[in-house]
């Protein structure tokens, strides 16, 4: 990493003209179709725009003019963290499918061709990992939900039909399904007042996860229609409402000069005095995301609504493995207001192979950051994995009676008893995923694993 960070960089008070906070505040975006058109895109050589035509094919591109222009350092090319975060790479694909694909282009194939062999690639990348699809989608009066998942019994997920699309893309995203059209895989809600009728018949929900894509690609006049109800005192156990959004650094405009910037605000405000508490899940992966003059502003305002905000990442190699990068994320975050909350494992689906960080490493990196930020910083968990059986969290490496051992942990499981209880895998550094790994001390299994299972079939004799 060649950037530094500013040593001093106070937060400031005033209301500055958003010509002093970005040049971009009217949303212009570029998708696969424009790769030839981005200016910045022109200085890099042919082989290079080719490898990016051929992997946009399969993955999802997009990128807006405030991300290219603000967040890149040109200058820092391919190893910019931003452009890893929203660009193509040629190794995110195996050579094979590369080489497939670029064939299939370079020959002109006709299009159905193409797409076929597009199709077979996205399947070949796992689109819907960790038993998503047939396990978490709950009903309401017999009628599936498709647009919530409530897998923890205090947490539902909603995923508004509306906001099923992103500011821009990331290149590791487990959504990407999502956006490239694989229909049938994605989770689209039909309606507001289904979401509100599940909620009413369940009282254990005290937290209501608002996801995407990114809900803050919503209009505030469609976000009202989900977000109004909470007001009502039939909804009074829903205490918290979170909302996912990386709006905070793909698109901070959205909280400062978008035109319905204000009356977002004012709705959180709203139900913040209604007594709700409001927490923006804020997913930041690195700490040039809120170093721009209108990200801060964005945090400034959304905090001003007495909202909190929460960050989140995932760890990815070419972005942020590197624990000097989450030591000056975290530590900074905490200076500016902002609240640590996760830092995750590359999950097992798309471009996993050109990101994912082993196990062990990502403790490592974990460690040698945590170790060095203040108490206030430490309220972030990780690296955790979003597994089948639940949240699973490496705590570390130890020896016990001399055999080494990976500890881990559950934060969240399918069974709550699972929670908190540290359980131990064999040592091994190449491993990247719990499905890696083998237990300790020669058991034939982790001590959730039948229940697991049951848990599974059950679920599935229920979805038919
Ligand atoms: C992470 C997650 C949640 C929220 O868990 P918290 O520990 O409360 O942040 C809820 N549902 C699902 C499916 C999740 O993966
Ligand atoms: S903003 Fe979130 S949902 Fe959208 S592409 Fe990035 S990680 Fe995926």
């Amino acid at each position: 990493m060649t950037l530094t960070v500013p040593k001093v960089n106070p937060v400031e008070n005033v209301q500055r003209s958003s010509s002093q906070l970005t040049q971009f505040t009217e949303f212009r975006h570029y998708t696969p179709r424009d790769l030839d058109k981005i200016p910045q895109v022109k200085r890099l050589n042919r082989e290079q725009r080719f490898a990016m035509k051929v992997v946009s094919q399969v993955l999802p591109f997009k990128v807006n003019e405030y991300v290219l222009h603000e967040l890149i350092n040109w200058d820092n090319i391919p190893e910019d963290p931003i452009f890893q975060l929203t660009f193509p790479q040629k190794e995110m694909l195996l050579d094979k499918d590369f080489n497939t694909i670029a064939d299939l282009l370079r020959s002109q194939a006709p299009k159905d061709q193409l797409k076929k062999k597009i199709d077979e690639i996205r399947y070949s990348l796992n689109p819907h990992p960790a038993g998503q699809m047939q396990m978490n989608v709950p009903k309401v009066n017999g009628v599936p939900l498709p647009g919530v998942q409530h897998k923890y019994k205090e947490t539902a997920l909603f995923f508004p039909t509306s906001g099923q699309t992103c500011h821009a893309y990331c290149t590791f995203c487990f959504r990407w399904a999502q956006f490239v059209g694989i229909n049938e895989l994605k989770f689209a809600s039909k309606e507001a007042s289904q979401l509100m009728e599940y909620l009413r018949q369940h009282k254990e929900v005290s937290d209501i996860l608002f996801t995407g894509g990114d809900p803050m690609v919503m209009k505030t006049r469609v976000f009202n229609r989900y977000l109004e109800p909470f007001l009502g005192k039939d909804l009074n156990h829903v205490q918290t409402i979170r909302i996912g959004t990386k709006a905070v650094s793909y698109w901070p405009q959205r909280f400062v000069t978008d035109q319905d910037a204000d009356d977002f605000l004012w709705i959180i405000e709203k139900l913040i005095k209604k007594g709700k508490h409001v927490a923006i899940m804020g997913h930041y992966n690195h700490w040039v995301e809120f170093e721009t003059p209108i990200a801060r502003e964005a945090i400034r305002r959304i905090r001003e609504t007495g909202a909190q905000i929460r960050t989140q990442s995932p760890l990815i190699r070419h972005i942020n493995d590197d624990a000097d990068v989450w030591e000056t994320m975290w530590r900074n975050q905490v200076r500016y207001g902002l609240i640590p909350y996760y830092m995750f494992v590359e999950r097992d689906t798309g471009a996993r192979r050109y990101f994912e960080v082993p196990l062990v490493q990502a403790w490592e990196i974990f460690r040698n950051a945590w170790k060095n930020v203040s108490g206030l910083g430490r309220t972030v968990r990780g690296p955790s994995m979003s597994a089948t059986p639940g949240k699973v969290e490496v705590q570390g490496v130890t020896e016990i009676k001399g055999e080494k051992v990976i500890v881990l942990r559950f934060i969240q499981g399918r069974n709550p008893d699972w929670v908190e209880r540290p359980f131990f895998a064999k040592y091994d550094t190449k491993a990247s995923w719990l499905d890696q790994l083998e237990p300790a001390f020669g058991e034939k299994e982790f001590f959730f694993e039948s229940e697991l299972k049951e848990i599974q079939s059950r679920a599935m004799a229920k979805a038919g």
